[in-house]
């Protein structure tokens, strides 16, 4: 399995500290305001990166920080006349019902960076002690990053005409602007109510010792794979990796890994130009998270990706494909038909499509090629299953691949999972009198159970791990 490290800028080989093991911290966002869909695109990203560990036998630790203070959101509360856990706590409750729409499955923890001030004191006195940070003029504590001779590798950022003793006090700024940046912020007037008191004095962290103190906090001073999207890597990243190394004197991160923009009819979006994006205006549309989600899964994350409306209808149109598909083999493969078995064809065509896939995502998580293998697949399928040459096992077989293979990934096939619990109890008891009548080998009144429970609404099926039943769309 290789990725693509964006420290040293080539495709590396993935290896875990731990064996078994990875260990990946997600940079969250910032909840001053409603993300747009190109910074979901990355968090959909960073999900089909979990999955994918998963789905090739990795544990994974997934920390996702929030950050819930910052330039823009105490900027915003003093606009606003608002407090800044008022305003936090609503677009935190926003990103995670976009997260649910889009079925991005929850990290292990979101840890939220006010929670977390003691650690970055610590951190900032350590740098401090080693001589890797001191007080500026105006009481704020500094990085010095001339101390820090690999400042720089990440971004590729070449430091020769740095300006001696030139500090920027803000969280966000250009390569051309690399100098001494800002740890703890010196408390202002402008900062309001918003401060902490601490052996640094009155204050508040900058943004970057956030992320460097929760993500050593939850997975250790030294961790597998950082993402983020590539407007991260500087100064964000960069300024991370400076923090945490001078700190601790080892290597922080192995791998790094950043998802590209999404364009919006080829331009960035900024809210000046009218194409601002936000999950909700896709759902106020109808449009449901699955077809999003293929769409952003339809490109490379390493690529530009150029959202329109046509994009849009194509990937829903594709998954209705992918839904039609998997809903024809359900039923397919639970009809107790006389049909002949034709795994002989099956078998090799989902052998070959699993390798591809595999392959695919192997390099760098190639999702255009995995998805195109999985629609020629699709296609082969159908032509099999109306040659009806196919028999219950074959249809098994192709619906595993399905579900299990690419859906574990993808995650973007409809798969109802209401349990046993919440069903009416009348239902409850035909299906344990089917369950019965099928373990009793009494096929015609598991037949007649079936016929039963289909009246109301529910599909059962026979599969070689037992009864499974789901809704019928109605
Ligand atoms: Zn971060």
């Amino acid at each position: 399995m290789k990725f693509f490290n964006t420290l040293g800028r080539s495709l590396e080989e993935f290896h875990s500290i731990e064996p078994g093991v990875v260990k990946m911290y997600t940079c969250g966002p910032t909840l001053w305001n409603s993300p747009h869909i190109g910074n979901y695109r990355t968090f959909v990203f960073e999900d089909f990166l979990r999955r994918y560990l998963r789905y090739r036998g990795y544990k994974v630790v997934q920390i996702m920080n929030l950050t819930d203070v910052d330039d823009r959101i105490i900027k915003t509360c003093r606009e606003e006349n608002l407090d800044y856990r008022e305003l936090t706590e609503k677009y935190a409750k926003e990103f995670f019902d976009d997260l649910e729409f889009l079925n991005v499955a929850p990290a292990d923890r979101y840890p939220r960076a006010t929670d977390h001030i003691p650690e970055m004191v610590a951190i900032i006195e350590g740098l401090i002690l080693k001589g890797n940070a001191y007080r500026g003029d105006d009481d704020s504590i500094y990085y010095k990053i001339a101390l820090f001779p690999d400042y720089g590798k990440l971004s590729g950022l070449v430091l020769s005409e740095l300006k001696p003793g030139a500090r920027v006090r803000v969280d966000d700024y250009g390569k051309d602007a690399a100098q001494d940046f800002a740890l703890w912020k010196a408390w202002d007037a402008a900062d309001g109510k918003i401060f902490w008191e601490t052996t640094l004095g009155r204050g508040r962290p900058g943004w970057h010792i956030e992320c460097s103190a929760m993500s050593m906090k939850y997975l250790g001073e030294h961790f597998d794979i950082h993402t983020g999207g590539v407007d991260n890597i500087f100064p964000h990243h960069e300024n991370e990796i400076a923090q945490s190394e001078a700190f601790t004197g080892k290597k922080f991160v192995n791998y790094w890994l950043h998802a590209e923009w999404l364009l919006v009819d080829n331009q960035k979006m900024a809210k000046r130009l009218g194409n601002f994006i936000t999950v909700k205006n896709i759902r106020d549309q109808g449009i449901g998270g699955a077809a999003l989600r293929l769409l952003f899964l339809s490109g490379h994350y390493r690529m530009q990706q150029n959202f329109t409306e046509e994009s849009l209808q194509q990937a829903s149109h594709s998954l209705d494909r992918l839904n039609e598909f998997v809903s024809r083999l359900r039923s397919l493969s639970s009809e107790n038909s006389l049909r002949q078995e034709n795994t002989r064809e099956i078998e090799p065509l989902v052998k070959q499509t699993r390798d591809s896939f595999v392959a695919a995502l192997d390099n760098d998580l190639d999702t255009p090629r995995a998805l195109s293998a999985v629609y020629e697949f699709v296609t082969k399928s159908n032509k099999i299953m109306d040659s009806g040459i196919h028999g219950e096992r074959g249809a098994n077989l192709l619906l595993e691949f399905m579900l299990k293979d690419f859906n574990e990934v993808f995650a973007v096939i409809q798969v109802k999972q209401q349990t046993e619990n919440e069903l009416p109890p009348v239902a409850r008891d035909l299906l344990r009198k089917r369950e019965e009548a099928r373990r009793a080998k009494n096929w015609t009144e598991a037949d007649l159970l079936r016929e039963e429970l289909l009246k109301i609404g529910i599909r059962v099926q026979d599969t070689p791990q037992g009864q499974k039943w789901r809704l019928e769309k109605t």
